[in-house]
């Protein structure tokens, strides 16, 4: 007999505190975020300090508010899921040791997972991922092009150089003086805007490597000099010339990749891809390109512990589990993580 799955995970990477209960890898059962943005807003950024000590005092209520949502017991879980890694340090290990406690009194398995896998598995949520499949992650850590070959078997084409595409969101935002988080900002104010800025076309080669930081300084250093002979920015023109030079780079790669591969498959992840521009412009590249196109649901696209538990469920099904010396860390680069998960 098939008996469900019912995973629970947790997600604090960042400055969302966040509790997902999933049921075989795709139906959100229970979800909770509670989000920290408003106290970060005032910083112009997150703060690690405040991030973790939030996280502090909101765990236990999210754990309680998310096992409220569900209609099982914690005893019917079957597995304990958790990001580990990249994110912040004091944030992340609050998620790390809530999870290796639940999995020590509740006696249930415990699985790490990967934040940016994490961002892949949400397009399993309202669609069945389609192997091979050619994905795109872009977040405030991560611009990386990926092949995944079949549920556990992947190839990174190539990654961001310098700066990820949601960073330079956020940094050109916070120039133009747009409060945190910059992105969705950004996109607000480039819908108000006309396309009259020239802006230097962030790497303009063949690889599957992405590089913003070229883009950013050119924004930044604009800004600055047009600041000290007291000439106006024309915000909104600027943002939207900025989203589209940004979008561009990032379509024409995905469709230089879809012709070389052949693969016609397509998904788009991480926090990013909430930006209607570019799902709109990502959508034509595929279509003309005769692949699918598909993106999570816009609440499944930014941090939340859903896609943990989506994540989570093919290590699963490998009997991949961490013991208690599971840790933290900041920083992981996804290729060798690829490498060392297919090992
Ligand atoms: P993540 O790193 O996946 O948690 O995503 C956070 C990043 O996504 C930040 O850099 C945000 O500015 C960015 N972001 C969120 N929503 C949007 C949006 N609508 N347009 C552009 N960037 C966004
Ligand atoms: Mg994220």
């Amino acid at each position: 007999m098939n008996k469900d799955i019912h995973i629970l995970a947790i997600e604090t990477s960042c400055d969302e505190t966040s509790m997902a209960i999933v049921k075989n890898g795709r139906e959100v059962e229970a979800l909770t975020i509670a989000t920290q943005m408003e106290t970060h807003a005032s910083f112009g950024g997150v703060v690690p300090e405040i991030a973790s000590r939030m996280h502090t005092e909101s765990i236990t209520l999210v754990l309680e508010e998310t096992l409220k949502k569900f209609s099982g017991k914690i005893e019917d879980i079957d597995a304990i899921a958790v990001t580990y890694a990249p994110g912040l340090l004091g944030s992340l290990l609050v998620g790390v040791e809530c999870a290796k406690t639940l999995s020590l009194v509740y006696n249930k398995p415990l699985i790490a997972v990967n934040h940016t896998m994490g961002h892949i598995y949400a397009n399993n949520i309202e669609y069945e991922i389609t192997y091979p499949t050619l994905a795109l992650i872009v977040s405030g850590g991560h611009t990386d092009m990926l092949i995944l070959k079949n549920e556990t078997e992947m190839e990174v084409l190539g990654s961001t150089m310098d700066d990820a595409v949601g960073e330079v969101y956020d940094k050109v935002a916070r120039v133009l003086n747009l409060p945190y988080p910059g992105g969705p900002k950004i996109e607000k104010m480039a819908l108000e805007g006309k396309d009259t800025y020239e802006l230097p076309k962030p790497m303009n080669d063949d690889s599957y490597n992405f590089s913003y930081s070229g883009l950013k300084s050119y924004i930044i250093n604009l800004v600055h000099n047009e600041r000290q002979r007291n000439h106006g920015i024309r915000v909104a023109d600027l943002a939207c010339s900025f989203q589209k030079t940004a979008v561009e780079e990032l379509t024409r790669k995905v469709g230089l990749a879809l012709k070389n591969t052949q693969i016609k498959n397509m998904i788009l992840a991480g926090g990013v891809s909430a930006n209607k521009y570019l799902r709109e412009e990502m959508a034509k590249t595929c279509a003309e390109a005769g692949a699918t196109f598909h993106v999570p649901n816009i609440l499944y696209c930014t941090d939340n512990a859903a896609m943990i538990g989506c994540a989570a469920y093919p290590l699963f099904k490998a009997q991949k589990f961490a013991d208690f010396t599971l840790n933290a860390k900041s920083s992981e680069n996804i290729k060798k993580y690829i490498e060392d998960s297919q090992k």
